[in-house]
């Protein structure tokens, strides 16, 4: 049972979509995959439910659209050169320690939306990304428990504008936070089903052409460290979500460098978390 969430932009329902790829509505039994979801140990009630066989799930017929699968993440928290060989191309070390940077949540959009490119943008780039998702409030939590404070797992493409990041000074927020920069989704999968997050190829093409082709387990920091790590600096909520880097294959590494334009379109996908597919459009009020 994966979690999604459908319709218009910021007029989301939840809903599942199951073994069978048949997608239910769920709205009658939950509000939204929100902070208080969650943190009410909701997948697992979710499920119980949906057992249950007299629970009231309309089917999805017409899936006009998808949304980002967590309703309104408190933060998103992504971590920068966590893949050796990306370390390389971006022209730095392999960090010693994580590094961390924020993205803002207003970036969030869903998976088949549009990318839009942020006014005077000349380096918007991509990068394919397994993304955690907590599930329970984490606090100097342990490396040996971090897996439980995980609710399950999403692809992420953390679109970047070089210019903004590297060369405008300051922080790389700059470069990650503008509208549409974080298409989330197609689904949110659990962790129980996906027993092993670090053994997962991921890839992305740019117009058809293969652009990254990796694997979770060249992680430079997994997934229980990341969780303890960030939980050290900041307390993780119900919900937040945690974007564990790109591997090598980014426009930045590329001789010449090659960036996104007006036209393009971004496939991207990770064993088990699905696909999404991102047209690039123009700037727009
Ligand atoms: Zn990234």
């Amino acid at each position: 049972m994966k979690l999604i969430r459908f319709g218009k932009p910021g007029q989301e329902k939840p809903g599942v979509e199951l073994e069978s790829g048949q997608r239910l509505d769920v709205s009658s039994y939950v509000t939204d995959f929100n902070e208080d979801f969650f943190a009410d140990n909701g997948i697992e009630k979710l499920k119980e439910w949906l057992a249950t066989g007299d629970a009231e799930t309309p089917i999805i017929n017409d899936l006009e659209r998808l949304g980002c699968p967590v309703d309104k993440p408190s933060k998103i928290v992504c971590v920068g050169l966590n893949y050796a060989k990306h370390a390389e191309e971006s022209g730095m070390p392999v960090p010693e320690e994580p590094v961390l940077f924020f993205k803002a949540t207003t970036a969030i959009t869903g998976p088949f939306d549009n990318v839009m490119l942020p006014k005077n943008s000349k380096k918007s780039d991509w990068e394919v990304e397994l993304a955690v998702v907590i599930g329970k409030k984490a606090s100097y939590v342990a490396k040996n428990e971090a897996m439980d404070h995980v609710a399950g797992y999403v692809l992420h493409n953390d679109i970047s504008e070089r210019e903004y990041q590297l060369e405008r000074q300051g922080q790389w927020v700059k470069g990650k936070s503008c509208d549409t920069f974080a298409p989330l989704g197609p689904y949110l999968v659990p962790r129980e089903e996906v027993p092993n997050p670090h053994n997962l190829d991921l890839w992305l093409k740019l117009n058809g052409e293969t652009m990254q082709s990796s694997n979770t387990s060249d992680l430079v920091f997994n997934i229980p460290q990341l969780v303890s790590y960030i939980s050290e600096f900041m307390t993780m909520l119900p919900g937040d979500v945690i974007s564990t880097g790109t591997p090598f294959g980014v426009g930045l590494g590329l001789t010449p460098p090659k960036y996104l334009r007006v036209g393009d379109v971004m496939e991207l996908g990770i064993d088990k978390l699905g696909v999404s597919k991102q047209n690039v459009v123009a700037f727009s009020k």
